[in-house]
């Protein structure tokens, strides 16, 4: 029975302890790392869009006088030389607003593609780790899985084992068990009780070889169930 909770703790060390598990916290650290990254980038998608349109707008308004200017000139109905003089002027100050407006919408222009590419980047990164995520998740389930499959077994075979075991001695094992680090028995092999690794004295070795092979024994040093063995070096 203590092989078989031997095998069960090992099982439930393996289960906690699977590479994918660190592998995945990895991962999801970095996918944290890239989606802020993409986050930002689609703030500045959208911030700069809106910007772009603001440029667009503008140059459309400041254009739209500059043409209403311009027809006015060209209809003939001012004739006034200082309302002409006048008017001539504005659409030389539109013309060179239209072109610093236009200079500043394609700087935004220029910055939104930046943004753009970077949002691309970011989103091929993060499908590339959702894959792998989802890759180690499949690893993982599949690992899991067939440690379930043989705790199980080994349950099974423990449930049977109990059967064979009488009432007190189980009482027993389970409290040394569970107070001596999972190992509530030792076999004694070569003269060393393999729960502490102590080699037991002479005196208590002559002890334990005079007691009945039916009768329970305990490690002097550790107080474990000690299981004598065809070597135990008696
Ligand atoms: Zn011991």
């Amino acid at each position: 029975m203590q092989g078989i909770d031997a095998q069960l703790s090992q099982l439930a060390h393996r289960r906690k302890n699977l590479p994918q598990v660190s592998a995945l916290d990895e991962l999801r650290r970095e996918r944290e790392t890239v989606h802020a990254r993409s986050v930002q980038a689609q703030t500045k998608v959208s911030d700069l869009t809106a910007d772009q349109r603001k440029a667009d707008g503008e140059v459309a308004a400041v254009r739209a006088r500059r043409d209403r200017d311009q027809t006015r000139l060209d209809s003939g109905q001012v004739t006034n030389p200082k309302d002409l003089q006048s008017i001539q002027n504005e659409i030389v100050a539109l013309d060179r607003r239209i072109g610093s407006l236009e200079d500043a919408e394609l700087e935004v222009m220029e910055e939104l593609e930046g943004a753009q590419s970077e949002l691309a980047l970011a989103t091929d990164a993060l499908a590339a780790l959702d894959a792998r995520i989802a890759e180690e998740l499949g690893g993982l389930e599949d690992a899991t899985s067939e440690i379930d499959a043989k705790a199980e077994a080994l349950r099974a075979e423990r449930g049977a084992a109990v059967e064979r075991v009488a009432d007190p001695l189980l009482t027993l094992y389970e409290k040394v068990r569970n107070s001596h680090g999972g190992v509530g028995a030792a076999a004694l092999r070569h003269k060393r009780c393999e729960g502490c690794r102590l080699e037991i004295n002479g005196a208590d070795l002559r002890e334990i070889a005079s007691k009945p092979s039916d009768e329970v024994l305990r490690c002097p040093e550790c107080d474990r169930i000690l299981v004598r063995t065809h070597e135990a070096g008696l």
